[in-house]
């Protein structure tokens, strides 16, 4: 990635899509790089992060979960020579050859692109969203419906998708009943889905109703619900009357939108901003630009066909690459690289494995331990076992720790486990990131933010101590 050198081919994306396309690209000697977002439009990993079982993605038997999927595909891809930009990709310049691509404060050069952007959840819109985002509202039930505040409540999804279905099932895990807000007669999730949806006495379906607005304190307490008019493109949410249910959640699962900003005027887009690509093809009407995955795919959307075409991609570029007699392969060295076994989960700390210098540790022995006895900075993530942001975020924790050589340290609390210290936490959501220092908590992040960002706070704090 130095200056000046035209990569082959960089693939914009780490969903299924983006992983797949990498893994051929790379087994083709083709070294991709693979820009796997950050915060725009999803995150790295895409949308299997933020679910849990995954039962349909061939060669899982037993099933999988959607992180623990995307680990995998991530860890295949590297395996075979695929370097990682982390970060969001802000522009990409198709109007001159090679391609540039702006991100991580770099510019990258390449021959070929394949946009693996994927799709972003939609937003409601309510006057009151932002207020309560983040204190009641949550577009990932997955991540966020472990968290103490939705504990036997009563809780509400909008949406009548399969996404909304799925979160409603699952919700009822946590909460005491679970509103379905469906702004038609009928749901349009699949039919076994929508039968466990009305087969589950806990979950209450409201037909016809939209969310005009929440209302509550810190914390969401209410829906606004109004009569919608299924019959008429554009809903009615005028002056009907409007029924109050009190909720402590409310989960969207109203769609996604497709993740074409970035070549917005310079590629064809279909009337939902959809990718146009030759039928059933994945060349865009840019040559040597590709599309794979759920950017170009408003019909089947699922991890497999992501997954598919971004193998259909990187084997177009492949092809066009060599036809053009632009592709400068690296051979692999290794020819056949070390395996990477199986993925090691932290244990959790006990008196007996406690460690008071470890960079990291998991449980609230640790936590109480350090707390009470570390000198230095402590961070502390609150994680969720199904939390896919919360996947992405460890590793960029670790990464921070690894780089300040020992002078902090890092807890993890799994808020399922340690319910009550998550309670007195005040934890709302996952990840969630505290960062104490001489027993005082001096600062919180919520959500999965830039390594500099945590970086920049410890280190602040220690030069504090010093001066
Ligand atoms: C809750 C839920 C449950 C699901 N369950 C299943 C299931 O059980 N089985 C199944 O097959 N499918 C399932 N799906 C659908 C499946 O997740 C998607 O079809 C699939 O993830 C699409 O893959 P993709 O690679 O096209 O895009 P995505 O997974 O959306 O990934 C897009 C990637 O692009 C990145 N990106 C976006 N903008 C930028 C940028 N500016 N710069 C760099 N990178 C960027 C994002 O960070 C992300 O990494 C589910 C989806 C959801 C939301």
């Amino acid at each position: 990635m130095a200056d000046g050198v035209v990569e082959n081919l960089v693939i914009v994306g780490s969903g299924p899509a983006g992983y797949t396309a990498a893994i051929y690209a790379a087994r083709a000697n083709l070294r991709p790089i693979v820009i796997t977002g950050f915060q725009d439009g999803g995150i790295p990993g895409g949308q299997l992060m933020t679910t849990t079982h995954v039962e349909n993605f061939p060669g899982f038997p037993d099933g999988i979960l959607g992180p623990n999927l995307m680990d995998r595909l991530k860890a295949q891809a590297v395996r075979w020579g695929t370097r990682l930009v982390e970060a969001d990709a802000d522009s990409i310049d198709l109007s001159q050859r090679p391609f540039r691509i702006q991100a991580d404060g770099q510019t990258l050069q390449a021959q070929a692109v394949i946009l693996a952007t994927g799709a972003s959840a939609n937003r409601l819109g309510l006057p009151s969203e932002e207020r309560f985002w983040n204190a009641g509202i949550s577009a990932c039930a997955i991540c966020d419906g472990a968290t103490p505040q939705f504990r036997n409540e009563e809780l509400a999804v909008v949406g009548g998708g399969d996404s909304a279905c799925e979160e409603a099932v699952y919700l009822t895990k946590y909460g005491s009943r679970v509103h379905l807000i469906v702004r038609s007669e009928q749901l349009r999730a699949s039919k076994a889905m929508a039968d466990r949806v009305l087969a589950n006495p806990n979950i209450t379906v409201h037909w016809n109703r939209q969310i005009r607005d929440c209302s509550g304190g810190d914390w969401l307490e209410a829906i606004d619900l109004v009569e919608c008019n299924s019959h008429s493109d554009s809903d009615s949410n005028g002056g009907g009357a409007s029924e109050r249910i009190p909720v402590r959640g409310l989960f969207y699962a109203i769609g996604h939108t497709p993740n074409t900003r970035l070549v917005r005027g310079q590629l064809e887009v279909d009337s939902h901003g959809y990718l146009l690509t030759q039928p059933g093809r994945p060349e865009t009407s840019q040559e040597g630009v590709y599309a794979a995955g759920d950017v170009a795919d408003a019909e089947w959307r699922q991890g497999i066909t992501a997954a598919g075409s971004g193998c259909q991609a990187a084997l177009a570029a492949e092809r066009w690459l060599t036809h053009h007699n632009l592709a400068v392969t690296m051979s692999q060295d290794p020819v056949d690289p070390a395996e990477v076994g199986e993925m090691q989960r932290t244990a959790v700390s006990d008196e007996a494995n406690f460690d008071a210098n470890a960079l990291w540790q998991k449980g609230g022995y640790a936590l109480r331990k350090l707390y009470h006895d570390s000198t230095k900075p402590l961070l502390v993530v609150y994680t969720s076992p199904s939390c896919g942001p919360c996947h992405v975020l460890k590793p960029q924790l670790k990464r921070v720790l690894e780089e300040l050589g020992g002078r902090a340290q890092g807890v993890e609390i799994d808020i399922e486990a340690d319910q009550e210290i998550a309670q007195q936490a005040g934890v709302s959501g996952t990840p969630t990131v505290q960062l104490f220092f001489q027993k005082e908590l001096k600062q919180q992040f919520r959500g999965v933010k830039q390594r500099s960002e945590f970086k920049a706070a410890i280190e602040q704090l220690l030069g504090a101590a010093v001066g």
